[in-house]
C-alpha cells in the first residue's frame, strides 16, 4: 500500500480532466478497503472470478470495472453490478453484454478496446474493425450497452517515446470516431489509457481514464 502515491496521484489528477481508476488484481480486500477509506471508488479488476469473489465483501458504492480481456461466457457473472467494461473487442461480446444487461435491467457502460501496441499478443480492435462494429450498432442498436469511449494498452517497454506515439494514435482514433459515430453523443468521452509506468504521458496525450495499480498498492 503506497498512500503517499495515491494522493500524489489524485493532485495531479485535480489539474487534469482525467480520473482514477484503482487496479486492484492480486490485492486483498483489506487492502481495497484501505484503499477505500483514503478516498477512493473506483477500483479495476482484469479478472470475472476475482471480481465476483471481492465485490460482495466490499461496500456498495464502489464503482468496478472490468479492464481485463472477458469472455463471453462470463459476461453473466458481473452484469448485474459492473459499472463500466473498458476491453470489448467484438461484436459478440457486446451482444452478450446487450442480452446480460437487459436480463439485469440495467445499462451497461462499455469502451471498446483498441489495438495500439507493437506486440501481436494484446487484444484490441484496428480501425477497420472500429469502424466495421459501429456501423453494424447503427443497423442494430444495443438500448442496455452505452458506449462511452475507447481503451488502449500500449507496447510494454522501456522507450517511453513509442508509448507517447502509441497514445496519441489512440487519442487521434478516438477525435475521428467521436465526430464520425457520437458527434451529438455527450457520453462518448472517455479515453482509457495510462498505466503505472506512462500515466503521465497518458494524461498529456489526452487520457481521461488511468488505470494504475502497483504505484499505489506496491510498497
Ligand atoms: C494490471 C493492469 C493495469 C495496471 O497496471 P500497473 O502497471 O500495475 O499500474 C492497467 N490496465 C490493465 C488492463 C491491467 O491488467
Amino acid at each position: 500500500m503506497n498512500l503517499q502515491n495515491y494522493t500524489q496521484i489524485c493532485k495531479e489528477l485535480q489539474n487534469s480532466s482525467a480520473q482514477l481508476v484503482a487496479v486492484s488484481k492480486m490485492r486483498s480486500v483489506q487492502q481495497i478497503k484501505t484503499m477505500y477509506e483514503a478516498g477512493q471508488r473506483v477500483f479495476g479488476e482484469n479478472r470475472v472470478q476475482e471480481l465476483t469473489e471481492k465485490q460482495p465483501q466490499l461496500p456498495n458504492d464502489i464503482q468496478w470495472h472490468l479492464i481485463g480481456h472477458l469472455q463471453r461466457n462470463k459476461v453473466k457473472y458481473i452484469a448485474p453490478f459492473v459499472s463500466m467494461i473498458h476491453s470489448v473487442d467484438s461484436w459478440g461480446l457486446l451482444e452478450e453484454i446487450h442480452k446480460r444487461a437487459e436480463k439485469a435491467e440495467r445499462v451497461i457502460d462499455c469502451l471498446l478496446q483498441i489495438h495500439i501496441a507493437q506486440e501481436s499478443s494484446k487484444f484490441g480492435l484496428n480501425e477497420l474493425e472500429l469502424n466495421e462494429l459501429l456501423d453494424k450498432l447503427a443497423q442494430n442498436p444495443l438500448p442496455h450497452i452505452r458506449l462511452v469511449g475507447l481503451m488502449g494498452m500500449a507496447t510494454f517497454t522501456d522507450n517511453l517515446e513509442e508509448v507517447r506515439l502509441e497514445f496519441r494514435y489512440l487519442k487521434k482514433l478516438f477525435d475521428k470516431t467521436k465526430q464520425k459515430y457520437f458527434e451529438d453523443n455527450d457520453s462518448f468521452k472517455e479515453i482509457s489509457m495510462g498505466m503505472s509506468g506512462d500515466y503521465k504521458i497518458a494524461i498529456e496525450e489526452g487520457s481521461t481514464m488511468i488505470r494504475v495499480g502497483s504505484l499505489i498498492f506496491n510498497q
